[in-house]
């Protein structure tokens, strides 16, 4: 896998604090050191899974718990000698394994850049080589068409045999996995493990895996990272593989603090801060409904014990509006009453943390509760055919994006997508069919468009993208490409293969000023698109030109 360089770079600064907190520790070795060792370890982990390298991430986690399980109090440390030689074995061996990779890594990037050379930078940025490893027997019935469906979609296939050795090669984005005639047996089982370990930052999918918790459990102790049963076809595959790609930009969690005591509040958010956590403290429940609105935390740390009301209290209030029904709340007490830590919790709370609390377990749970809650909020924000932003979230994000770029002198092109005669591809084909072309569509589109680009499914078979910095003639050749390349695309139905089109119509800011503008320009010039005989992309025609 390639890692762009702002995130070598971040990655390389958990490594050195790791490094410098355990050498502390090794040093002093008191308690406070043990828990910035484990905090620094803890935010690596927190890293790697970001960066989604599944298997840099087992080892990670590894450590961390043996860390955990040394953490104790003041009076465990300095831990014994075995157990620092032990950690000790375990932070080197992972810092070993990540620098590997990171050098491999950054050996490709090289690799990469001089080959696009002569290629602009922007074009460059457009087609990411995404490597994907085969391992299937050569004559088996899936390869011939994954490999052409894949190839589409912008990745290249590399297939090798069961028992041929893996290529000499950069680690692949994703290792895919077909099972030789005799199923996920002990030798394929082996392959798997070897792969895991030589290859950590890649992604394991194993498909056709039979509906077996033994044969499940078997490959993901092996070092699988997705299994994909055998009754869900190659579909599923693409569907995963694309969903990696999107490497969303995240904002920062938010948590709000409703605490009245100040030195709680600079013990928690200094834990918080330590990951990375943005949080916002208020010391009276009185401000708390207008510092939800203001600062949209995505979860609340709140006091038991307040002036004005309890922090039970205010959460049952929080609970009364509809916006703010599933924001996790977290209730910091020193309160050791069982029965009254029930009671907050059927009133409307999620966990109870008891103060002081250990600053681990504190980021661990504002972070799970953090992530489960934004899936939720994805989830809304998703269309379940196609994976893609719905329609009044593409359109939120884009009148967003419009309002940051006033008096920014970064250009952006949206587009209008439709795909041409789709209702006679459901009348002949039937309506599953239909689905898998749109399917497609939005799968051509991810993976050929950036990550900072904006993609949604607008309605039926009709699409936006919003594509940054990007000039009018840079967008038309972008997707034209992809107009071109989805015409030849086949979708398969019961008696064979069809072919589809696509029509589109460009605008461009800023010669539309507002989101609403560009989606209305782009439309129009859809139409004109279809008027001239579909299967063609229109620019959008300035009102002057008009007059
Ligand atoms: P044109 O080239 O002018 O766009 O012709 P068209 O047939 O594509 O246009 P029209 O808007 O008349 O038809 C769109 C069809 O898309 C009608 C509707 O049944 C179908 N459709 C809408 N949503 C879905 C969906 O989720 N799945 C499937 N299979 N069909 C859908
Ligand atoms: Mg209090
Ligand atoms: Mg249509
Ligand atoms: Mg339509």
């Amino acid at each position: 896998m390639v890692l762009q360089s702002p995130e070598l770079r971040s990655l390389d600064t958990c490594l050195r604090s790791l490094k410098a907190r355990w050498q502390e520790y090794r040093d002093q070795g008191n308690f406070e050191h043990f828990v910035e060792f484990t905090l620094a370890l803890d935010n690596l982990t927190e890293h790697l899974n970001r960066l989604k390298l599944p298997g840099l991430l087992r080892q990670c986690e590894g450590l961390e718990n043996a860390a955990l399980a040394l953490f104790g109090d003041e009076s465990s440390h300095p831990v014994s000698a075995r157990d620092a030689a032990a950690l000790e074995h375990q932070v080197d061996a992972l810092l070993h394994t990540i620098e590997t990779a990171q050098a491999a890594s950054a050996g490709a990037e090289e690799d990469q850049r001089r080959r696009t050379a002569s290629s602009s930078h922007a074009e460059a940025e457009w087609a990411k080589p995404r490597s994907i490893w085969l391992i299937a027997g050569e004559r088996h019935a899936w390869v011939p068409g994954l490999v052409e469906q894949l190839g589409f979609f912008g990745f290249r296939v590399f297939r090798f045999g069961w028992s041929d050795p893996a290529p000499d090669a950069a680690s692949p984005l994703v290792a895919l996995c077909i099972p030789p005639a005799d199923g996920y047996a002990a030798a394929a089982l082996q392959s798997i493990e070897r792969l895991r370990s030589e290859h950590p930052t890649s992604q394991l999918f194993c498909l056709a895996v039979p509906k077996s918790l033994e044969v499940t459990v078997a490959l993901l102790r092996a070092g699988a990272d997705v299994t994909i049963q055998a009754e869900q076809e190659t579909v599923t595959v693409l569907g995963r593989l694309l969903d990696l790609l999107q490497t969303r930009e995240q904002d920062p969690y938010r948590v709000l603090v409703v605490e009245d005591s100040p030195t709680a509040v600079a013990m928690i958010q200094r834990s918080l801060s330590q990951h990375g956590i943005d949080s916002h403290p208020i010391d009276n429940p009185q401000l708390l409904l207008s510092a939800v609105e203001q600062y949209r935390p995505d979860l609340v740390l709140m006091d038991m014990y307040m002036p004005h009301c309890t922090g039970v209290e205010a959460t049952r209030v929080l609970r009364q509006l509809t916006d703010y029904q599933s924001l996790p709340v977290v209730y910091l007490s020193s309160e050791t009453d069982m029965g009254m830590q029930v009671e907050a919790l059927r009133l409307g709370g999620d966990q109870f943390l008891t103060k002081p609390c250990n600053p681990v377990l504190l980021a661990a749970v504002v972070k799970t509760k953090i992530e489960r809650y934004r899936e939720m909020q994805r989830h809304s924000q998703h269309d379940s055919l196609t994976g893609l932003l719905n329609h009044s979230a593409a359109k939120g994000r884009l009148n967003q994006l419009v309002q940051s770029l006033q008096g920014a002198p970064e250009p952006l092109c949206v587009a209008m997508l439709d795909i041409d005669h789709f209702k006679s591809v459901n009348d002949t084909y039937g309506h599953p069919v239909g689905d898998q072309v749109i399917r497609s569509l939005a799968w051509l589109l991810k993976g050929r468009l950036r990550a900072s680009d904006i993609i949604g499914r607008y309605g039926g078979e009709e699409f936006i993208v919003a594509l940054r910095s990007a000039g009018l003639r840079e967008a038309e050749s972008v997707l034209d490409t992809i107009r071109a390349d989805f015409a030849t695309l086949p979708h398969a139905h019961a008696g064979g293969t069809l072919r589809a089109t696509f029509s589109a119509g460009l605008a461009s800011f800023p010669q539309w000023g507002t989101g609403n503008d560009l989606t209305h320009a782009a439309d129009e010039a859809l139409l004109e698109a279809k008027r001239q005989g579909r299967n063609r992309i229109v620019l959008a025609r300035s009102r002057k030109a008009d007059q």
